[in-house]
């Protein structure tokens, strides 16, 4: 995977040192989504180009294509006009629904990110050699609906694929899961601390467990970095829609680091001047879908705070 790699930037100034996470701000896959969705329309201007729920999260993002003439819609048309195109977002969309907008009569253009396709055919594989299948994830995150739907498809019994967002859903379930050989699957920008947690307390409920670490390379790089340059910083501030699961994943982490700071822009940061002042090592990180010069925006106006 090719991952776009920031120059560390480290602004040292009389009173504070503020260092950008190398890995923070766009992954290859939200870039991957956004630069191959403008060059779609660049290539096709006579064409309709809706995306089916947001491409990204980040209205500036969303705005920007507007302008171009590119739709975000929650609900297609049907039928289709003629000459329309259905942009699927990274998160991806299920089988059955990518068949339901080619017969309304779109042409589908698929950019389901590479590393949700794996978790997704992970847990086909996993239902269809009889495991029951724990999704862990955000039961209405777009993600975690389009594998366990593809999931449920694919299973003997619909009644063994369950998705869980605690280690608390998972005791409240347990009887489903009594005397079932079980294969666990993760939203790709879940902590790795859940699914340990998970793992831990099945490992001696059943003799049949098998584990597929499927948080994305991203999301590993992301969250150990940002750890890492957490425990260097007096103040951590992480930037980017807190509708973004893998931004809010962040953001928890952090926070049980050191102080930590969760905004989508710089205008923010005026309601938090004191804790700025008096911090000396300030870290910024930011989730997939933050475009860079938000990023660069927040560096500059902790510089003057
Ligand atoms: S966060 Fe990971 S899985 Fe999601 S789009 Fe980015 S690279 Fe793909």
């Amino acid at each position: 995977m090719t991952l776009r790699r920031r120059v560390v930037n480290n602004i040292v100034n009389s009173q504070k040192n503020i260092v950008i996470a190398s890995h923070s701000g766009f992954c290859y896959g939200v870039k991957r989504a956004v630069e191959t969705t403008k060059k779609l329309k660049k290539d096709h201007p006579d064409k309709n180009i809706y995306i089916l729920g947001e491409l990204i999260h980040n209205s500036d993002v969303i705005s920007e294509l507007e302008q171009l003439g590119i739709k975000t819609v929650l609900e297609l048309e049907n039928p289709a006009k003629e000459n329309s195109i259905c942009v699927i977002r990274s998160h991806g969309a299920s089988i059955d629904l990518i068949n339901e907008i080619k017969k309304m009569g779109y042409i589908v253009v698929d950019l389901t990110c590479l590393d949700v396709k794996k978790v997704q055919d992970t847990a086909i594989n996993l239902v269809s050699e009889g495991y029951f299948l724990l999704i862990l994830g955000h039961k209405i995150h777009p993600e975690v609906i389009a594998i366990e739907q593809n999931a449920k498809k694919y299973a003997l019994n619909k009644e063994d694929v369950l998705v869980i967002g605690s280690l608390d859903e998972l005791k409240q379930n347990e009887e489903l899961l009594k005397n079932k050989k079980i294969g666990i699957v993760i939203q790709t920008t879940q902590k790795i601390e859940f699914l340990k947690e998970v793992v831990d307390y099945l490992i001696d409920k059943t003799k049949d467990l098998k584990i597929a670490n499927t948080i994305c390379h991203s999301t590993y790089l992301r969250q150990n970095e940002a750890k890492e340059l957490g425990k260097r910083s007096d103040l951590m501030v992480v930037a980017g829609s807190k509708k973004s699961a893998n931004t809010t994943h962040l953001a928890e982490i952090l926070s049980k680091i050191t102080p930590t700071l969760h905004i989508e822009s710089e205008k923010e940061l005026d309601n938090f001047k004191e804790i700025i002042k008096k911090s000396k090592n300030i870290g910024i990180t930011a989730g997939a879908s933050t475009p860079d010069y938000i990023i660069e925006k927040i560096k500059h106006k902790l510089e003057t705070i």
